[in-house]
This record gives C-alpha cells, sequence and structure tokens, in this order.
C-alpha cells in the first residue's frame, strides 16, 4: 500500500485514506475505505491499475454503491477505483447511437434517449447505478435488460491496457456479464437504440417510474432487490409467504411495502443486514426449499 501511494504522490492523482464507504452507498452502511483512489480519467485510471497490479495490491471497483454492502470493518488491504463524475459524458455517435462514460448515472442515459426520442431504455428509468455497473451486472427491469440496448464497451485491464468487448464477446445473461468474473474497469458504453415517438418513450418511462414508486419503498436506503429471482418464483413473495414481511433485525428491515426489499429503517449496520439476510433466506428454505442467491454484492 505504502508504495502504491507514493506512486500517487508522484503522479498528483486524488485519493483519500479512511473514506466512510457509507457515503457512497445506498444502503449508508460500510465502514472506511483504507485508501480510496479517485482517477481523473482513463489515463490516470490505466497508471493507477498498472500500479495496483506492479505492487499487487487487489482493487474494488466503485459505481454509485446501488447494489453493494460494505463490511462495517471496512475495506482493508485493497484499493477503492472510485468511477463516479470523472468518468460522466454522454456523446452523440450517430442519430441512434451514443457513448456513454461508465460514471454517468443510468438516469442521465435514460435522459438523453428521451430527448433524442430514443426507445429502448424506458424499463431502465429508475435504476440508480451507474452506466459501468449496470453493464456489468447487465441490469434490468420490468421484462427489459440493458444487453438489448449495448453494442460495445470499452475498458482497461488490470495491467493497464485498454481494451473493448462488442456484443457478441459480453457474455450478457441474467444479472451477468463477462465483467462480473471481474479483472477489468469499464470506462465506457456505446448505446444503440431504437428511433421511436418522443411522447411514447416519455410516457413509458413515466408509467416505469410510477410503478417504482407504488411498489418500492424509494423513501428508505437500501440497494433494491436482495435476491435474484429463483427460477419459478419471486423472491419477495417468498419472503412475504413466510411471514417476513416487517421482520427487523437491529436497524434493518424487510420492507412492508415490498418484501424483495431490505432497507435501512433506522441506522442499520451492515451486520443487521447481513443478519437479516441470512434470515430470510434460511426461513425461505425451510418453508418453500428454495435457495435464494443473493443479487447484492459483498464487500
Ligand atoms: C432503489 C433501487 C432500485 C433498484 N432497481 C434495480 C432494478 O430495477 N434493476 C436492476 O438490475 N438493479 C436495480 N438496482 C440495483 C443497482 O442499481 C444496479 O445493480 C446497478 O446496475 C448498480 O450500479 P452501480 O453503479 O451502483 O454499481 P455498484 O453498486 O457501485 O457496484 C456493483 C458492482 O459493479 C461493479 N462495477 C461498478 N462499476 C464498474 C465499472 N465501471 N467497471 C467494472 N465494474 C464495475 C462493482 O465492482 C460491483 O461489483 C436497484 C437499486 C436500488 C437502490
Amino acid at each position: 500500500m505504502k508504495k502504491l501511494i507514493n506512486g500517487l504522490d508522484e503522479k498528483k492523482i486524488e485519493y483519500r485514506l479512511n473514506e466512510p464507504m457509507k457515503l457512497y452507498t445506498t444502503f449508508k452502511t460500510g465502514g472506511p475505505a483504507e485508501l480510496f483512489i479517485i482517477p481523473d480519467g482513463e489515463e490516470e485510471l490505466k497508471y493507477v491499475l498498472s500500479l495496483c497490479n506492479k505492487e499487487a495490491v487487489k482493487t474494488f471497483i466503485l459505481g454509485k454503491g446501488s447494489n453493494l454492502l460494505v463490511s462495517d470493518a471496512g475495506i482493508r488491504d485493497k484499493a477503492v477505483i472510485y468511477i463516479g463524475e470523472k468518468f460522466d459524458y454522454i456523446k452523440k455517435i450517430d442519430e441512434c447511437t451514443f457513448e456513454a462514460g461508465a460514471g454517468s448515472s443510468v438516469a442521465a442515459v435514460c435522459k438523453y434517449a428521451l430527448s433524442e426520442a430514443l426507445s429502448g431504455l424506458e424499463f431502465a428509468y429508475g435504476i440508480p447505478g451507474s452506466v459501468g455497473g449496470a453493464a456489468f451486472m447487465n441490469a434490468g427491469a420490468y421484462g427489459g435488460e440493458v444487453k438489448d440496448a449495448i453494442v460495445l464497451c470499452n475498458h482497461i485491464d488490470s495491467e493497464g491496457k485498454k481494451g473493448k468487448f462488442e456484443a457478441d464477446a459480453l457474455d450478457f445473461s441474467y444479472r451477468h456479464s463477462v465483467y462480473s468474473d471481474g479483472g477489468y474497469v469499464i470506462t465506457s458504453v456505446v448505446f444503440r437504440l431504437k428511433k421511436g415517438e418522443k411522447s411514447d418513450v416519455e410516457a413509458a418511462m413515466q408509467d416505469f417510474i410510477s410503478r417504482r414508486k407504488d411498489k418500492q419503498p424509494l423513501e428508505y436506503p437500501s440497494a433494491g432487490s436482495v435476491f435474484k429471482r429463483p427460477e419459478g418464483y419471486y423472491a419477495g413473495a417468498l419472503i412475504e409467504q413466510s411471514g417476513l414481511k416487517g421482520k427487523r433485525i437491529g436497524g434493518a428491515m424487510v420492507s412492508e411495502k415490498h418484501a424483495g426489499f431490505i432497507i435501512n429503517y433506522d441506522n442499520a449496520t451492515t451486520e443487521d443486514v447481513v443478519n437479516l439476510i441470512e434470515h430470510c433466506r434460511k426461513t425461505v428454505k425451510e418453508k418453500f426449499s428454495v435457495d435464494l442467491e443473493t443479487e447484492i454484492k459483498f464487500i
């Protein structure tokens, strides 16, 4: 770590020590990151990754922290690399194609699509992640998945080399992409949508966002659906039928509005959330013999 920090100082790359991760997660939990690096764009990112590789320091890539549970003890012996505002841009390529920096929000991309009367990402309006995070896990909702709108992803590998994967190499499946196995930082994503009617695109987005407001506990911190959809079931329905709506452990609670969500109801710790997740899994397994797999990433 020390050599890595010296290298960052040498190149004047912004970093922070012991940065509280609860500031960067939508769950609003998580202890400090020992080393939190904020590269100022692709060149600095390349340098940071090659330096981490040289000094054998593992990395964790942070987007908008909306699918994460960070340990209360924080992140030690790993450099957190933040892909945020410095990677936030949208660049038009042609009438239906545009490139978005990995740190752009999904919401900004949806708003761009609307402004250009492009159809194909309406379902994603309301997903609170970054473009990089959405491509990483093939984010989806209401029958749509980002994979159907992505033509390629640009990335930097763990040795600091630039590269890209076109659609057929992205290996997208349910909440998975080639990136899910690690080893790359997505720097930008090229989307191709279809020309539509602006009023139709807007109406669909409004419909999806009001469905979210009706069904999801958006007034509380959370990381969205805790569990992946088990084949043939809905995780939320299994949890509800197990009588767990409103179940609390510490400050964490199974949402009364949507049992698929665990919310930070009252100053929860990550430990509270993890214990509640385990309680839901155990109860559902006992009652329905179904194994719930988490969609949220633990670090
Ligand atoms: C209220 C709410 C509603 C939600 N609804 C949905 C929904 O409908 N559908 C859905 O799919 N998800 C949903 N989510 C979950 C979340 O928004 C998505 O999973 C989103 O894609 C995560 O993006 P992020 O930038 O927040 O990633 P983070 O949480 O920061 O990171 C998640 C993972 O992606 C990796 N990652 C992030 N950026 C990069 C990058 N640039 N390069 C490489 N790896 C990267 C991280 O290392 C980590 O492993 C919801 C979350 C909340 C809080």
